[in-house]
């Protein structure tokens, strides 16, 4: 006969296998969302079939009423979806249902921790697909044939969930797929009719193709349409509930999270389109891969055109998921042809300025919302001030930051908070750079302002020198970076100037450079300290030790520069300094001074050992103190 010399077993690949064994133990709590994921799968089958259609029409004429079958079987215990849309051949059956296409994913299941819930929420982001059907079934099995192929070219996979998977060919009447669960014993209520129906309606009621629920071999009864068969965007506002949103959100993303809010808007005039944009609750993954496609779904006059269409939002905005469908555009449009069409720059102006009202908005009503949304987002949406020049205002309101106001590493002080507080004597936001949080907080560089009550802005994100050289100023008060020049504050008793400060400590200040001159720009009286001996700060034109690291990690070449160091003129350790007579012991001391300041920026010494070697000398130099111990330690010491 040789009807079976076809037929493979094949592995699925490595990730498959972690994602089905994690899938079926953390995702037990939501089984029922299998159901969303295959009529997700269905429904894209349907719209990708209708595209192919567009330049190749007879794909659709054998059966051209697209829609979603579902059949259960409650003897049986089995429930199959079966769709008439574009359907797979071998080959794409193999790759598709045997392999995970997104790249990361490896690293991605790494993360996985064995906490069920936390996997659930991980997985949920990644959007499971396919696979969710192994968490209800122990025996999955697709029929599918690819539009365009003769009836003898059908497939049929079969597998159990257990690493591996056969493949065969079949002989199918009709175009399309047939995805047949056969359900474990424990699940047997999804192939009962009525928890079905509910389900469905639940699932499908905003997909644009009507879903026919009916019981395997009854040929008496019609099947019953359970959706409604409209897209849900193209229903007027005021009809759809929260709920609905929500739904369409899951189904059009795969997340399992519900969307922190979302913008529904149709444009009529020159250019008509409706636009319904989410903002996810979660980052995905692979957030920070710039190169994998992601864009909103391109709809035409309701027909799906493409998915990941990127041109109708700027990068920084690559968090939005949504839906676009213009009725202007032609049916034949591609990417390429997106991307030179004119008309499309309007169109992503308005939509990138709906996304960051729709943020504004947030922001406003539901501030715990919006801080959930910027502790996930906030580093993306400051790539902005970088590529969305024009919308530096608007982006500077949504903003938020960590601030000497709470001195807690939470970012939730926006600007117009911290003008509010500022008072009108106070012309500037002040800020400072540091590579994390604790070093920001603790600078030195803080002292005087912190004495002063002056609120300082505390910005750590490896992002932040970047964005802070693209913001001049906020509602009329320039930024100024307090660990960089000359530092004026607001009420700065008469005009001491710098030389002025300087001149009265002219011969200590000398001597310091002069031992320090290969590695200080200059040495200046500080006006920053309090309690520190001394700070190391940027002069003008420098960088500044964090866009430097940032610029020098990505490989360019920047000219050495040298910080300026700043002494506390009252601080014991200077008063000591200034005291000291033996040269050499002014060297070695000037030099820890300077390593110190250093240390307290969290930059690194160029010669540690060196440091560690006066430091002990230094210790060592110290008086006896009173306790036996130290006496002792002296004593040998002295040897
Ligand atoms: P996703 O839908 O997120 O891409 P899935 O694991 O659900 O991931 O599906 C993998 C791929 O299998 C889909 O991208 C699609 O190409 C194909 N596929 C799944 N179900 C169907 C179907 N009913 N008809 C045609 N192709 C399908």
């Amino acid at each position: 006969m040789g009807e079976n010399q076809d037929r493979e077993i094949l592995g699925f690949q490595t990730e498959v296998r972690q994602l089905l064994h994690l899938m079926i133990h953390s995702l037990y709590s939501n089984k029922e969302i299998f159901l969303r994921e295959l009529i997700s799968n269905a429904s894209d089958a349907a719209d990708r079939l209708r595209f192919e259609a567009l330049a190749s029409p007879e794909l659709l004429q054998e059966d051209p009423d697209l829609k979603i079958r579902i059949e259960y079987d409650d003897t049986a215990k089995t429930v199959a979806l079966i769709d008439n849309g574009i359907g797979m051949s071998r080959a794409e059956l193999v790759e598709n249902l045997g392999t995970i296409a997104k790249s990361g994913t490896a690293d991605f299941l790494q993360q996985m921790t064995g906490d069920e819930q936390k996997d659930a929420q991980l997985i949920g982001q990644f959007g499971v697909g396919f696979y969710s059907a192994f968490i209800v079934a122990d025996r999955v099995e697709v029929e599918s044939r690819r539009a365009g192929l003769p009836a003898d070219q059908g497939v049929r996979w079969e597998s159990d969930g257990q690493g591996e998977f056969s493949i065969e060919n079949a002989d199918l009447p009709e175009r399309g797929t047939r995805v047949t669960l056969h359900l474990k014993d424990a699940e047997s209520e999804f192939s009962e009719s009525l928890r079905l129906e509910t389900l469905i309606h639940k699932y499908s009621d905003h997909i644009a193709f009507p879903v026919l629920l009916s019981k395997a071999g009854d040929t008496d009864t019609e099947p019953k349409t359970v959706n409604s068969a409209t897209a849900l965007w193209t229903r007027s506002r005021s009809e759809i509930s929260a709920d609905e949103y929500k739904e369409f959100y899951k189904y059009l993303t795969h997340d399992f999270a519900d969307p922190l809010c979302w913008s529904h808007n149709r444009v009529e005039g020159k250019k008509e389109y409706t636009s319904l944009l989410y903002i996810p609750a979660n980052a995905p993954f692979d957030l920070w891969n710039r190169e994998i496609p992601r864009g909103l779904k391109l709809y035409v006059q309701r027909v799906f055109i493409m998915d990941e269409a990127e041109q109708f939002l700027p990068l920084y905005l690559r968090f939005v998921k949504g839906i676009v469908d213009s009725a202007d555009l032609p049916l034949n449009i591609s990417r390429e042809m997106l991307q030179r069409d004119p008309e499309l720059s309007a169109m992503r102006k308005a939509l990138t300025r709906r996304v960051l009202d729709m943020l504004s908005k947030m922001a406003t009503n539901d501030p715990e919302d919006y801080e959930k949304f910027w502790n996930e987002f906030g580093q993306v949406v400051k790539e902005g001030f970088v590529e969305d020049q024009k919308n530096c205002e608007k982006l500077a309101r949504l903003l938020r930051f960590a601030s000497t106001h709470t001195g807690t590493d939470k970012q939730d002080q926006s600007l117009v908070d911290y003008v509010g507080r500022a008072g009108a004597d106070q012309d500037k936001i002040y800020y400072i750079l540091a590579e994390n949080f604790a070093t920001a907080n603790a600078s030195p560089h803080l002292e005087q302002l912190r004495k002063k009550g002056i609120e300082v802005l505390l910005l750590y994100e490896r992002i932040d020198p970047w964005m802070v050289g693209h913001l001049s100023d906020f509602e009329g008060k320039a930024f100024q970076d307090i660990g960089r020049g000359q530092l004026t504050l607001p009420d700065a008793e008469g005009e001491i100037t710098q030389q002025a400060m300087n001149d009265e400590h002219k011969p200590l200040l000398k001597r310091i450079k002069q031992v320090l001159k290969d590695r200080v720009e200059a040495v200046n009286v500080s006006q920053r300290l309090v309690e520190s001996p001394a700070c190391v700060v940027a002069g003008e034109q420098d960088p500044g030790p964090q866009l430097r690291r940032m610029l020098e990690a990505s490989g360019q070449k920047l000219p050495e520069s040298k910080p300026i160091l700043e002494i506390n003129v009252s601080h014991p350790l200077v008063m000591r300094l200034s005291a000291e007579t033996d040269s050499s012991k002014f060297d070695e001391l000037s030099e820890i001074v300077l390593d110190h300041a250093l240390l307290a920026e969290g930059a690194q010494l160029h010669n540690p050992a060196d440091y560690v070697r006066r430091m002990n000398n230094f210790l060592l130099g110290l008086e006896p103190q009173e306790s036996e111990a130290s006496d002792h330690q002296a004593e040998d010491a002295g040897d």
